[in-house]
């Protein structure tokens, strides 16, 4: 179901006015987590100002220690679809557990699994069958031919609009938080008609990469690119030293439509 050779044609996938594939170009921007009304709206319309198509934030947090903040779960999606109203755009949000699925799919526009949970077959195949667009982040140890297995579990549960995401890989290079592997991007759109989208804020971590590596994406034939930004990055409970401050994103955006067309 995923492959090019069966299926040629770019599958453009739409989440309210926001494209992605077949020479559209998504810009997916806001902070790392929904932490409250005032943080997600103040992000949130920084991330609109700079161009953004899609909202981004996570209400359930997938975090390594088990001490850091995990998000505002129920409460926090709620937030993020009145934040999503307000400034007029969709929402992608994370879902981390097959139970939450549906409650999470009542709420966002699109449903992210992310790296963690790229090889969770269970929440693959429920993602696919809940009749959202679904965002699919490459696993931090995956392969390419995995990333593009787990995109086919979502496409047999009956879901057509997969979105592949490269957000960095684990290698033997720690000065960067994970190394973004953007020969992915051509090899994903040779091998696959969908669209491709970087994550070049978790595929560096240091806000000062964030803006070249998303122009390389772009240059490397992208369809998208997804940005953490907050209004206030020292203040951010998650992902703070990767995420832009708002005149950087405006200044993002603004490079990124004189290369092409943001949709
Ligand atoms: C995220 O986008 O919020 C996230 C947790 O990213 P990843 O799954 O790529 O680590
Ligand atoms: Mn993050």
């Amino acid at each position: 179901l995923v492959s090019r050779e069966l299926h040629p044609h770019d599958t453009i996938v739409t989440v309210g006015d926001a494209s992605f594939g077949g020479q559209r170009f998504g810009l997916v921007a806001g902070p790392c987590a929904v932490e409250n009304e005032t943080q997600l709206l103040a992000s949130a319309k920084a991330a609109k100002d700079a161009g953004a198509s899609v909202l981004r934030a996570g209400a359930y947090k997938p975090r390594t220690s088990p001490y850091s903040f995990q998000g505002r779960g129920p409460v926090g999606l709620e937030i993020l679809a009145d934040v999503g109203r307000e400034v007029g755009l969709p929402v992608v949000t994370e879902v981390i557990e097959t139970a939450d699925v549906d409650l999470v799919a009542s709420k966002a526009d699109m449903l992210q699994v992310g790296a963690r949970n790229m090889q969770n077959f269970a929440l693959l195949k429920a993602v696919g069958a809940a009749g959202k667009p679904v965002f699919l982040k490459r696993g931090m140890s995956a392969k390419v031919d995995d990333l593009l297995l787990a995109a086919e579990y979502i496409m047999a549960a009956g879901c057509e609009d997969v979105i592949l995401c490269e957000r960095g890989i684990r290698t033997f290079e720690t000065a960067t938080r994970n190394t973004l592997d953007l020969a992915a991007v051509p090899l994903l759109k040779q091998k696959s008609h969908l669209p491709v989208v970087v994550d070049p804020s978790h595929g560096t971590g240091k806000r000062d990469l964030v803006a070249p590596m998303a122009l390389a994406a772009a240059a490397a034939g992208a369809d998208g690119v997804m940005v953490e930004v907050h209004f206030d990055p020292p203040a951010a409970l998650s992902d703070g030293p990767q995420s832009l401050y708002p005149d950087q994103m405006k200044a993002l955006g603004d490079r990124l439509k004189a290369l092409l067309p943001v949709v």
